[in-house]
This record gives C-alpha cells, structure tokens and sequence, in this order.
C-alpha cells in the first residue's frame, strides 16, 4: 500500500487514510458544498461546459440569460446559435464556447433526451463526451459526477496545486494519473467525489491560492514547513 511520509502529520499514513482525512478535515471546516449550483440536469451540462476559466457569478448572468430568451434547451440552443455569443458574453471566450455548447447538442440530440444520454453507462457516457470537439476532461467528468450522479472524481488546477503542496502528487502527472490516484485510494462514493471536489474549491479561493495564505488554512496542519514561507 503506497504511504505517504514527507509531510509533516501524515507520516506513515497510507495514502487513503491520508486522503479522507484531507477530506473529513475539509468538510467539517466548510461544511457541505451541496454542488452543483443549479436547477436542472441539463442546467448543469450548460454551466460545466460555460464556467471554464471564468468564476461561477459571470456563469450565473449567462445561464440567467439564456433563461430569459427562452433558449436554455438543446433545441433552443441550437436554433439560436447566432445569438449565443451575445448571451453568454459574461463568461469569455463566448464564441469557442458557443461553439462547445452547439458541439454538446447536437450529440445529445443523438439520444431521445438529455436522461436518456446521461443514464449511458459511465465509461461509454466519458467517451461520448470526450469524443465532443472542445469537451476537455475537467468539463466531461463534471458532467458525469454532477448530472449523471456516477462517482467519478473531478481534477482540477486547486486539486494539482493542493495534492503537489502536500506532497501527494509531483506535479507533472497527468490529469488520468492524479485521478486514478485518488480512485484507487478512496471509497468510490458519488457524494464523497462530489463534496470533495468542491471543498477543495473551496480550499483554492479561500487559502490554497498561487500564493497561499497558510495562516487559518485548515490543512496547514499537514504541510511541512509553513511557517517559514
Ligand atoms: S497550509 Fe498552505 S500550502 Fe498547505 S493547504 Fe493550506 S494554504 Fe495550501
């Protein structure tokens, strides 16, 4: 069993002990995340595809739009495609993400609804979506977690960033490694995969930053040498 011993209250720990304790430390902190934001499946396919690189208010005033014109189906996306860059502007990149968001429905119009696609076993629905010109795997596994309700666990730049600071991955893996890193080594649980990725979001804006304010973070109890940096 892979143990994990160069951070300081983790020695020995084997890695899954390590891990829940990361998380379990996280959750009674911030409490559950109750992820995702929004108020229908199909809402949060649109809000996974629409929140790369932008923070979750400037998704909020686009899906807010697209609301408000009606167009928040797949046929009103993809009979509106002139006007999505407009609508979706808050969020950036709005035309490669038009683009993304047109890719996505027209695979799901493949299917007769949205639960129909969602419900494809876990494995066949990632390669479905990965075979989308534009879906990368941070948005596909988002998708499959918080829309398909299957435990599949979500890597992003906070989790690269806080696994590296605690000396759990070196850095340069790749983002299929860090995952099987954790899959391997933590109950394979919807809800688990589901707070955890959000906790660590939440750890990422509140502490674990570029540059990390350790004082107050409830982790730094696992980090070597925080005081000094
Ligand atoms: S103590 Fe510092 S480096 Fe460690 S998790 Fe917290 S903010 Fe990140």
């Amino acid at each position: 069993m892979r143990t994990v011993s160069y951070r300081k209250g983790s020695e020995g720990l084997s890695l899954r002990t390590f891990l829940l304790d990361i998380y379990s430390t996280l959750y009674n902190t911030f409490g559950p995340q109750d992820w995702w934001p929004a108020e229908s499946k199909f809402e949060i396919v649109v809000g996974a595809v629409l929140t790369q690189n932008t923070n979750w208010k400037n998704v909020e005033r686009a899906i807010a739009n697209l609301k408000r014109e009606g167009v928040l189906s797949v046929e009103g996306i993809l009979e509106n495609k002139s006007r999505l860059p407009e609508l979706i502007r808050s969020v950036g990149y709005y035309r490669v993400k038009t683009e993304r968001l047109v890719n996505l429905m027209n695979k799901i119009r493949e299917y007769n609804s949205l639960e129909e696609f969602l419900n494809l076993p876990m494995r066949k629905l990632r390669e479905e979506l990965l075979g989308i010109k534009g879906i990368g795997k941070e948005t596909a596994d988002s998708i499959i977690l918080y829309a398909g309700n299957y435990p599949i666990f979500v890597v992003d730049a906070y989790t690269r960033r806080l696994f590296s600071r605690l000396g759990i991955i070196r850095g340069n893996e790749t983002y299929d490694e860090i995952q099987k890193i954790v899959m391997d080594n933590t109950p394979n649980d919807e809800y688990l995969y589901n707070e955890f990725h959000a906790l660590i979001v939440e750890l990422g804006k509140r502490y674990c930053r570029k540059r990390p304010l350790h004082t107050g973070c409830p982790l730094n109890k696992f980090c070597e040498g925080v005081d000094n940096e």
